[in-house]
C-alpha cells in the first residue's frame, strides 16, 4: 500500500489513524458483530456513536449550552436555502458579504426567498482580499448577516470577524471549521459540509443558537426546518450514519492531538512554511493580500503559465496530487487542511524548489 499527499480542496485527505481505525472496525464495531453501516439509527450502538460525536464536537469547539448541534444532509449548498427559509421572512432583508464563488452561490439562493443586500464585496479585485469592518454597509434591521469564513477557491480567510451587533452572524465554515478555536457565541449559526475538515461527504454540521430555531415560514418542507432536526436529535429520519461515525472518529483524533489550539499551531506552521516558499521564490506568486491569506487553501501561480501542465505532471509523479488551481484563479492551489501532515508540505516545498531550479 502507498499513500499520496492529497492536496484536494474536497473531498480531502483524512487522518490516516482515523482511516485505519475505521478499517479495523469495519466488520465488527465494538463487539456488536455489525458494521456501523448496518446498524439501526435508533439502536443503542448508534445512539452511543452520535451522542459521543456531538459531545466531542461540543468540547472541541467549546459550544455553549444554548446552541444545538445538528447532523444533516444536503451539503453546505442546502444551507444556502435553509438559512434564509428558516431565519428570514419573505419581506425581510438579509445582509451578505461577498468574498467569492461560494458567497455568490449563497447570495443567489437567498434571493429566491428574501431580500438580499450585499453589505461588502471584493468582487472588483477577483476576491483577493476580505472587506474590513469600515468597508461594510451593515443593516441594523437585517434578519442575519452571512459570511464565508474561508474562501476555498480564492484562498482568503477572515482573521477577524465582522461586528454585526445584535444581527445574528451566520457563517459558512465549510473549509476552516475545526482548524482553529472560534468563539461560537459570536455566531447565530455556523454550518459546514463535512468533506473538507470533518470527514466524508454526505454529512453537514449545523451549530445554531436556540432562539433562532422555530422561526421558519409555514411553507417550508418539514425536512428543511431546523426545528424538525433539533427536536429529534438529528434522527427525524435516517441520518448519514456512517458519516457521523467517521466525523466522531475525527473529533476524537483532534482531541487526542491536544484540541483546536494545538491544531491551530500546527496549521499556522504548515501555512507559514508554504507561503514563505512562495514569497521567497520569484518563480511563484500568491494572488492574495497578505493579511487575508488562508491557512487552509493556498493558491499560487507560476511565472510562466505555460509550465502549469508540466508542473502538475511532475508533481503527480512525486506523489503530490490535486494541485491544479480552480479555473477562476488559475495556477495551482494546495489545500492543506488539518489532516495534511507537515511532511506533505515539506515534500511540496522541496518539489517546488527543484522545479523552479530546473525551469526558472
Ligand atoms: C465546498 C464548499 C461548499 C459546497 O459544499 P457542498 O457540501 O458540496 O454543498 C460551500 N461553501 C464552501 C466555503 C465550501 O468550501
Amino acid at each position: 500500500m502507498s499513500r499520496v499527499f492529497n492536496f484536494s480542496a474536497g473531498p480531502a485527505t483524512l487522518p490516516e489513524a482515523v482511516l485505519q481505525q475505521a478499517a479495523e472496525e469495519m466488520l465488527d464495531w465494538h463487539g456488536s458483530g455489525m458494521s456501523v453501516m448496518e446498524m439501526s439509527h435508533r439502536g443503542k450502538e448508534f445512539t452511543d456513536i452520535i451522542t459521543t460525536a456531538e459531545s466531542d464536537l461540543r468540547e472541541l469547539m467549546a459550544i455553549p449550552d444554548h446552541y444545538k448541534v445538528l447532523f444533516l444532509q444536503g451539503g453546505a449548498s442546502l444551507q444556502f436555502s435553509m438559512v434564509p427559509l428558516n431565519l428570514a421572512g419573505p419581506d425581510e432583508s438579509a445582509d451578505y458579504i461577498n468574498t467569492g464563488s461560494w458567497s455568490k452561490k449563497a447570495i443567489a439562493e437567498a434571493k429566491r426567498f428574501c431580500n438580499v443586500a450585499v453589505a461588502g464585496s471584493s468582487a472588483a479585485d477577483n476576491f483577493t482580499w476580505i472587506p474590513g469592518q469600515e468597508q461594510l454597509q451593515l443593516n441594523a434591521d437585517a434578519a442575519y448577516c452571512h459570511i464565508t469564513t474561508n474562501n476555498t477557491i480564492f484562498g482568503t480567510e477572515y482573521h477577524e470577524l465582522p461586528d454585526t451587533g445584535v444581527v445574528p452572524l451566520v457563517a459558512d465554515m465549510s473549509s476552516n471549521i475545526l482548524s482553529k478555536p472560534v468563539d461560537v457565541s459570536r455566531f447565530g449559526l455556523i454550518y459546514a459540509g463535512a468533506q473538507k475538515n470533518i470527514g466524508p461527504s454526505g454529512l453537514t454540521v449545523v451549530i445554531i443558537r436556540e432562539d433562532l430555531i422555530g422561526r421558519a415560514r409555514e411553507s417550508v418542507p418539514v425536512m428543511l426546518e431546523y426545528k424538525t432536526h433539533a427536536d429529534a436529535g438529528s434522527c427525524y429520519n435516517t441520518p448519514p450514519t456512517y458519516g457521523i461515525y467517521m466525523a466522531g472518529l475525527v473529533f476524537k483524533y483532534l482531541k487526542g492531538q491536544g484540541g483546536l489550539k494545538s491544531i491551530q499551531q500546527a496549521n499556522r506552521k504548515k501555512a507559514a512554511k508554504l507561503y514563505a516558499a512562495i514569497d521567497e521564490n520569484d518563480f511563484y506568486s500568491s494572488p492574495v493580500r497578505r493579511q487575508d491569506r488562508s491557512t487552509m487553501n493556498v493558491p499560487f501561480t507560476l511565472a510562466d503559465p505555460d509550465l502549469d501542465k508540466t508542473f502538475l505532471e511532475h508533481a503527480e509523479s512525486k506523489g503530490l496530487l490535486n494541485l491544479k488551481g480552480h479555473r477562476s484563479v488559475g495556477g495551482m492551489r494546495a489545500s492543506i487542511y488539518n489532516a495534511m501532515p507537515e511532511e506533505g508540505i515539506d515534500a511540496l516545498i522541496e518539489f517546488m524548489k527543484e522545479f523552479s531550479d530546473r525551469h526558472g
